[in-house]
């Protein structure tokens, strides 16, 4: 079905950050998929251990115990300090499971209407549920009815959150992405989860964050809310977590962790054996070949080289990031520039209409990070000066007072 408007390119093989399509040439990959393969593409040691998985296990069903799926566990709780998880395939069915999750917890409290609180320009899939919390009216348009037990607030805003508990008592979680990607790539300000913890903590309300795009060391910390010192209550992951092989988790902690029980929830794939040892061998990976570190260093190198190369532009743009989540918002829509750095062999993305998004493997050199800027940078500023002889001209001939 029509779903995308696709790119006129075929990709048909990969190596770390480089791309070749069926004719043969070669593409820098600063996307990763959206923030997929963290390994960059064929890593050794990850078609490694797939090859052996396949050839030992694919997949039996939960009704069963599985070893990679406990490891995995183990793992991701050693990781984020909390206590369970929930498998399953995809960034939408981790939040659904969240949802749920937050909705039982409710209902076991007395709570007949459970609400979650969610974000302007928030994305969370596009299951009814998660679509119902995604802040975005575009995407919701024309699927409707959207689905009960959900309010909006704007993203980084304590005080519209502190408002919703005085006149809302069927609250029951907050779900919020920790760093926004596809409403705009956002930070919120130092203070805000810390904010949040404290406002869940007053009105007993699970704090739930969606770290499908920024957890899994893209950012420099295994996940983003460790970059503050608080504890979520639940978190939601998928994307870089199996390297492409299609993995989706929702973790807990303590209580939360128990809301659960059998016949509750299920997923037929989740978590299974090929699933797990994609997940688990991405995390040693990262882990092993100090891969947040890099994604620090190379993305800090790459902020710097953006200021120096659009110097001329920083007061039309805004450039930031956190790690390899790196956003240019532009003073206008530049939704041409992707297939402008296509056509310069070269992947990028742009979100939320105005801003650059670069997601890039988290095992990119200075070399390569070198290269992405120098192009991109090239075709912004062109892009950028275009556009204010377009605003010039069109203020010159346009209707005077
Ligand atoms: C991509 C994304 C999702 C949805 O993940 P799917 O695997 O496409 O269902 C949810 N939340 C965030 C923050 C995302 O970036």
């Amino acid at each position: 079905m029509s779903t995308y408007l696709r790119l006129p390119v075929t990709f048909i093989k990969g190596e770390g950050v480089w791309l070749w399509d069926d004719r043969g040439d070669c593409y820098l990959d600063a996307l990763s998929g959206i923030a997929v393969c963290g390994l960059g593409h064929s890593h050794p040691e990850l078609t490694k251990a797939l090859c052996e998985q396949v050839g030992m296990l694919i997949h039996t069903s939960n009704l069963y115990h599985i070893e990679k799926q406990e490891l995995l566990a183990e793992k991701l709780v050693a990781l984020s300090g909390m206590d369970k998880v929930f498998f399953c395939n995809s960034g939408a069915e981790a939040n659904e499971a969240a949802i749920k999750l937050a909705r039982l917890h409710g209902h076991n409290r007395g709570i007949e209407l459970p609400t979650i609180i969610v974000m302007e320009r928030s994305f969370h899939g596009r299951t009814m549920a998660t679509l119902t919390a995604t802040g975005n009216r575009k995407a919701q348009a024309g699927f409707e009815p959207l689905l009960a037990g959900f309010v909006r607030v704007p993203y980084d805003n304590l005080d519209a959150v502190a408002q919703i508990a005085d006149s809302n008592k069927h609250v029951v979680a907050v779900l919020v992405e920790t760093y926004q990607g596809e409403g705009g790539v956002n930070f919120p300000q130092i203070n805000y989860l810390q904010g949040l913890r404290q406002l869940c903590d007053q009105h007993n309300w699970l704090l739930m964050l969606d770290e499908v795009q920024c957890g899994i060391g893209r950012t420099g910390k295994w996940f983003a809310f460790q970059h503050s010192d608080i504890m979520p209550d639940v978190m939601t992951l998928a994307k870089g977590l199996g390297s492409g092989v299609p993995i989706g988790a929702c973790i807990a902690k303590s209580d939360a962790g128990d809301v659960f029980k059998p016949g509750n929830h299920a997923s037929t794939f989740g978590g299974n054996p090929l699933a797990c040892t994609a997940a688990l061998t991405t995390l040693n990976v990262i882990e092993k070949d100090q891969l947040m570190q890099n994604a620090v260093q190379i993305g800090s190198f790459i902020q710097d080289r953006f200021r120096e190369k659009l110097a001329n532009w920083l007061d039309v743009i805004q450039i930031r990031g956190q790690g390899l989540m790196l956003g240019i918002e532009l003073p206008v829509s530049g939704s041409e520039l992707v297939k402008e750095a296509l056509k310069h062999r070269l992947l990028i993305n742009v979100t939320s209409e105005k801003v650059v998004r670069l997601l890039p493997a988290l095992v990119m050199n200075q070399a390569e990070a070198e290269q992405v800027v120098d192009t991109a940078s090239e075709i912004i500023g062109k892009f950028l000066a275009n556009q204010t002889e377009n605003v010039l001209t069109r203020n010159k001939s346009g209707p005077s007072n």
